[in-house]
């Protein structure tokens, strides 16, 4: 017999861990599920390759079925907010509108959601990039939208002390050694081990099984198959993550909509070649945003952005001699990428030997938005000088949404606005999986806020008081009879 908890959460990213948190916070007992490893900050791999390896999925070579873009996502304690920027935006009124009127709930709305935005933010140390710590690729950023006339904006990111402007450590997207930047690691998930919150790593959860007063979790945790039961189980495995577990568990008949509107923010990074010495590593990978209402109008954004040696090799086509001139102008590039908010959703499914299929072709309207933001690069590295242009044919996928989506019934959702899977009410889901649609928008903070909604939902629901009272008491007997 595994053993029986309030609540299990499986996945500990942007929402597994802020559910975590909250709910044993209020007493409840809580297991956190993690199929990637917990490091610490004296651990992290210390180069980008086994960076690569060792935090994501698949080595960070996930991809489309036709081949077409290479999605990241983590795999390790934290989850995506591991490897991610930590650029940190509430969701502006066109996304929280659009939202509301595509699955019809009512929370996507501005007061309701500022008051979830506020509670997440007061928990974590958020810095807007200032211009004293641009670096060279920010500053010809900054200089290229002046002199075309471009609204540009900061970024906030969530950092504590990452003196910006003096380190090149280069690792934000591998784990953070100075414990700077507000991924889960440093964050949440202390705060709720401090609740009394059990963790289990390198647990990687097979299947679901929903009962009427439980949920069993099967899993298997470094080769030893396991089985976990709870009242109730939360699914925050990101939009592929928690959509292949429905699958593999079953639940494709009655939910018609799993697996329907899979949204991915395609980037483009477009490098320029300057005369000068950039030092794009340095300091903050991205200091600044357009802030242009045609841009936003046309479907795209144009941030500064830049990479570690390994994945701007990866940018470029071909190999020898003419790839290796082209690395070892380095320290010359400059670099924006255009991030296009995706119209036509994609599908995950499954193929006849149970792996997740992604199939996400882009359209001629996400087609025609990426070209009008490389147009847009393309004048902005012209009016800056640089001697040549390097588009890059690899197109990323860093924030993946949907496949869960929210809404009001099920013919055409999977959960509902009390986060719970239709028909289905002790599972539930509150991550990137359940986004209607593209937001076109950093989606991690809007992911924690829903999911600090949830935590309410979930509280009010099975009441608070009596997960303290039972908490308190010897109860594991009863439940485990309930369970057998
Ligand atoms: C390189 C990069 C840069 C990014 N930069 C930004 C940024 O600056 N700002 C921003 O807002 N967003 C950014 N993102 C996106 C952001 O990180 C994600 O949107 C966010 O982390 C998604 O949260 P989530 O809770 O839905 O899933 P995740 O954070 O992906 O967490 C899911 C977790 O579930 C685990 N899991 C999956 N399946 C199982 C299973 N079967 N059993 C057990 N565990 C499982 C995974 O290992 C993972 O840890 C970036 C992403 C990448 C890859």
């Amino acid at each position: 017999m595994g053993k029986f908890y309030d609540f299990i959460v499986i996945g500990s990213g942007a929402s597994g861990s802020v559910l975590a948190y909250y709910l044993s916070k209020a007493g409840a007992r809580v297991c956190l599920v993690e199929a990637g490893k917990s490091w610490q900050a004296d651990t992290w791999p210390d180069n980008e390759l086994e960076a690569n390896a060792n935090l994501m999925w698949n080595g960070g070579m996930d991809s489309t079925r036709d081949a077409g873009m290479v999605l990241l996502r983590g795999k390790v304690v934290g989850g995506g907010t591991i490897i991610n920027n930590c650029l940190l935006d509430r969701f502006d009124d066109i996304a929280l509108d659009d939202f509301r009127h595509k699955s019809g709930v009512d929370f996507y709305q501005r007061d309701t959601m500022d008051r979830h935005y506020s509670a997440i933010e007061q928990q974590l140390s958020l810095e807007t990039i200032q211009a004293s710590d641009w670096n060279g690729n920010a500053k010809l950023y900054a200089e290229g939208f002046d002199k075309l006339g471009l609204k540009r904006a900061p970024l906030r990111r969530g950092q504590h002390n990452c003196q910006n402007d003096r380190n090149d450590c280069i690792v934000c997207l591998g784990g953070c050694p100075r414990e700077s930047k507000q991924s889960m690691a440093v964050s949440f998930i202390p705060k709720a081990l401090k609740e009394g919150l059990t963790l289990l790593d390198q647990f990687q959860v097979h299947q679901v099984v929903h009962g009427k007063s439980h949920v069993a979790v099967h899993g298997e945790r470094q080769n030893n198959r396991q089985t976990l039961y709870s009242r109730k189980c939360i699914m925050a495995a990101g939009a592929l993550g928690s959509t292949d577990l429905l699958l593999r568990s079953g639940f494709s008949d009655q939910l018609p909509a799993l697996g329907q509107g899979f949204h991915c923010h395609p980037q483009f990074m477009s490098i320029a070649l300057m005369d000068e010495i950039v030092d794009s590593h340095k300091g903050a990978f991205q200091s600044l945003k357009s802030d242009d209402s045609r841009f936003r109008a046309q479907g795209f954004k144009l941030e500064n952005v830049f990479a570690g040696p390994i994945a701007v090799s990866l940018l470029k086509a071909g190999f020898g001699e003419q790839h290796q001139n082209f690395m070892q102008q380095y320290r010359r590039m400059a670099c924006i990428e255009v991030a296009v908010r995706d119209e036509v959703p994609g599908t995950l499914r499954h193929s006849r030997n149970g792996r997740l299929v992604i199939d996400k072709t882009l359209d001629d309207v996400d087609k025609q938005r990426a070209e009008a933001g490389l147009q847009q690069i393309r004048d902005i590295f012209a009016a800056v000088g640089a001697r040549e242009v390097m588009e890059s044919p690899l197109v990323i996928a860093l924030h993946l949404m949907g496949g869960c989506s929210i809404g009001q019934h099920a013919a055409d959702s999977v959960v509902n606005e009390q986060f719970q899977v239709h028909g289905f009410e002790n599972l539930l889901i509150a991550d990137g999986a359940i986004y209607p649609m593209a937001p076109g928008i950093n989606p991690s903070l809007t992911i924690m806020a829903q999911s600090h909604r949830a935590a309410k939902c979930i509280l009010n629901d099975f009441g608070e008081r009596s997960i303290t009272q039972e908490a308190t008491q010897s109860v594991a007997a009863p439940r485990l009879q309930e369970v057998v």
